[in-house]
């Protein structure tokens, strides 16, 4: 396990007794040291089931899983290469019956917690007053804290209202058997910390933890590591406070800090060589995160040599920024020797909502693209209708679930019956589809109506039944298909469409999804090449029991030849040959800081740090560049219904190009107009051909 790695990778790599910290920028291998580390992990005789390397997204997992195979082979299928929310599903799954959860607990996502919360407040409150509170509440869970301690530590009437609002909240997901993503890590740590047979287990099976990313973990997350490693202390952890930029989601670089205090023999490795960028590119990145505070000094140098200058693109608008960007990424794929290919390009931005104008430019001029870190295929509304049902299944309590799919397709249940349903499930403690069974429940219903809810329950409970018996890929797939033809899903949503285009593109998504899920059952599974191989048989059942998890997992892509479009967070452990970062307009990156657009005049501490993550996330964008970075602004963007002036980004300006290029070694330059040549030279011939078609 020691080829390509440098010294003090290999320190990290052969230390094994003990706490380790990784500390280093962008680029210089730390996510390589833990995929080497787990084979020499498994060299020294330690199971692989027994390590735990946890990374922060699930597309890191899955590439880590990879290149983890690659390296060990098959025994890297049986180390846990997850995220701390799905090391969590897994330990609240096994133990989560300390806490009184039932083993087939739901998950509930974002929308379902508005809506609950929503309800909790008597259903008056509107939509984006549920969600203050939501990312209230989700803070203090990532805090640690509980209703009880918020009720405790609330300083005001508005807190006092929002911890009462989460003390109902709390009692609605307990009767529900439901737990949002922020449980998925406070649950297990609670587990570990008030059990000590459920401790004692855990510290037992795991032998090392590994840590990727880790100045992005949270309070909860940093007490759930310790109680997991216990005092034997056997973990690695790797990061680069540079690149902490979730301190909006409760992550601390306090964590980054407590470890050499609270680990005295912490064993501290730095990494000062980065193999991932040229000088150029280095050097802009340097220069852009030099104003932050340093928590631990660190340099970083390249010996890819200097590279194409770092480019800085002014445009008019956002559409004549994406025709440039789309225009670049043509023209490179035409005259680079050897050609790139379309996964070669990332085009990365602030926010979401920036990719809109890349698509259309790059749809125009037929490039193959992927969104990645938007909106995920199974945020779609059809997919989640088809979720409730699954959740259904699994969870009869889950009451959110229950009222979707008795909705979708509708079933001539009315409001006044659901209404009535509730009210009695309420008073009585039940869940809706308790309560529904519930000989009481004629009593307050017309008989009609009475039936349609029976009818309806036993319905899920067969299809229950069903899906437990149903194997395999094959039969998964007739399954579904047959379930959606008894409900009339296909139906439902052209009478719910206007445009019968929209319709069959939901329609496709819905069929795309019973693929997927039906390839999960295992069995012969035949992929896109028509290559056939024979993976573990499960039942549909137990396929759908993760999908609430699944449902953020962007596992089903495939690694495809496309250009990739992704937020700046989203982009955060990869790497793409050439990135063009673009929106790096003041009030974009950074983003707005407060209502003067940047230009205040006192800078408050909360100002301050916030423009430190802001400049870190800069930084992340910048180091992502492998051989060639362009960094566009618009002179104008939209803002709203209106065209507003901008002005370069700050960060421009601190990526100091002009005495980088002044800096420049005119050997290098030399030795690239050769190049240039060269290609010309190469390419020529074919022009010619061309010219005569
Ligand atoms: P980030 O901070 O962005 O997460 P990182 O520190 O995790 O970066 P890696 O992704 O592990 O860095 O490595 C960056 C690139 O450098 C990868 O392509 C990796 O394969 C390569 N690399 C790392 N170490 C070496 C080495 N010793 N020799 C050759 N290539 C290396
Ligand atoms: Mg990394």
């Amino acid at each position: 396990m020691s080829a390509g790695l440098n010294l003090a990778q290999l320190q990290a790599v052969h230390y094994t007794e003990g706490p380790c910290l990784v500390l280093a920028g962008a680029g210089s291998g730390k996510t390589r040291v833990i995929t080497h580390k787990i084979g020499k992990l498994i060299d020294n005789g330690l199971a692989p089931k027994r390590i735990a390397a946890i990374t922060f997204t699930n597309k890191a997992a899955a590439e880590m899983r990879e290149r983890a195979k690659g390296l060990i082979g098959k025994p890297a299928k049986d180390v846990m290469i997850c995220t701390f929310h799905s090391l969590g599903v897994r330990m609240v799954r096994e133990d989560g019956h300390v806490l009184g959860l039932k083993p087939s607990f739901s998950i509930l996502d974002s929308d379902d917690v508005t809506g609950i919360l929503k309800d909790c407040a008597g259903g008056t409150t509107d939509v984006a007053t549920a969600r203050q509170w939501q990312w209230t509440i989700s803070n203090w869970k990532n805090a640690g804290w509980d209703s009880r301690k918020a009720l405790a530590m609330a300083q005001d009437d508005h807190e006092r209202s929002i911890a009462l609002i989460m003390q109902r909240y709390e009692e609605r997901l307990t009767a529900y058997q439901s737990v949002d993503f922020d449980d998925l890590i406070g649950m297990p740590m609670r587990l570990l910390k008030n059990h000590a047979e459920v401790r004692d287990k855990w510290q037992r099976l795991l032998g090392h933890v590994l840590v990727d990313e880790y100045q992005d973990t949270n309070a909860t997350q940093y007490e759930l590591l310790k109680l997991l490693v216990g005092e034997r202390a056997h973990f690695t952890a790797v990061g680069d406070d540079d690149q902490s930029i979730y301190g909006w989601r409760g992550a601390t670089l306090d964590n980054l800090k407590k470890l050499p205090i609270e680990y005295p023999h912490l064993k501290l490795i730095k990494l000062e060589q980065n193999y991932r960028s040229t000088s150029a590119i280095l050097r802009a990145a340097n220069n852009v995160i030099g104003p932050n505070p340093k928590l631990f000094p660190k340099t970083l140098f390249s010996e890819l040599g200097e590279g194409e200058p770092v480019r800085i693109q002014d445009c008019d608008t956002e559409e004549h920024e994406a025709e440039r960007a789309a225009m670049r990424i043509q023209s490179l794929r035409a005259n680079m020797n050897p050609q790139p290919a379309w996964k070669d390009f990332a085009i990365l931005y602030r926010a979401n909502h920036q990719a809109k104008p890349f698509e259309k430019a790059l749809r125009k001029l037929n490039i193959p693209y992927k969104v990645s870190g938007g909106t995920s295929f199974f945020d779609r509304a059809e997919i989640k209708d088809l979720c409730a049902w699954f959740r259904l299944w699994i969870n009869n309590d889950d009451d959110p679930a229950f009222l979707r799919a008795i909705g979708t397709p509708k079933r001539g249940i009315g409001h006044t019956t659901l209404g009535k349903l509730g009210e009695f499930s309420g008073q009585h403690k039940l869940s809706m589809f308790g309560a529904l069974f519930s000989h009481m429940l004629a009593a307050v219903l017309p008989k009609k109506a009475h039936e349609g809810l029976l009818e309806f329950g036993r319905y899920i409970n067969d299809l229950e039944y069903r899906a437990r018996h149903t194997l395999g890929a094959e039969a998964s797939r007739t399954f579904m298909l047959d379930w959606l033809k008894e409900i009339g899903y296909e139906q439902y949503l052209y009478d719910s469409e206007d445009s019968e285009t929209v319709a069959a593109a939901r329609w496709t998504n819905v069929l795309e999804f019973c693929d997927w899920m039906s390839q999960r059952a295992g069995g012969q599974v035949e992929d896109a090449a028509g290559t056939t191989t024979q993976t573990e048989v499960k039942s549909l059942l137990e396929v759908a029991q993760n999908i609430a998890l699944l449902s953020t997992i962007s596992e089903r892509e495939k690694e495809q030849d496309m250009v990739i479009l992704s937020t700046l967070h989203a982009s955060k452990g990869l790497e793409w040959p050439h990135v063009m970062l673009v929106g790096v307009t003041e009030g974009m990156l950074p983003f707005k800081l407060d209502d003067n657009d940047g230009k205040q005049e006192k800078v408050s501490d909360d100002i301050a740090a916030r423009l430190q993550e802001e400049r870190r996330l800069m930084y992340v964008g910048i180091t992502r560049a492998q051989r060639t970075l362009v960094v566009s602004w618009t002179k104008r963007r939209k803002k709203g219904r209106e065209m507003v002036q901008c002005q370069p980004s700050r960060f421009i300006k601190e990526m100091n190009l002009d005495a980088s290029t002044a800096r420049e070694d005119p050997r290098e330059k030399l030795r690239q107009l050769r190049e240039q040549l060269a290609r010309k030279v190469e390419a020529a011939p074919k022009l010619l051909e061309n010219q005569k078609l």
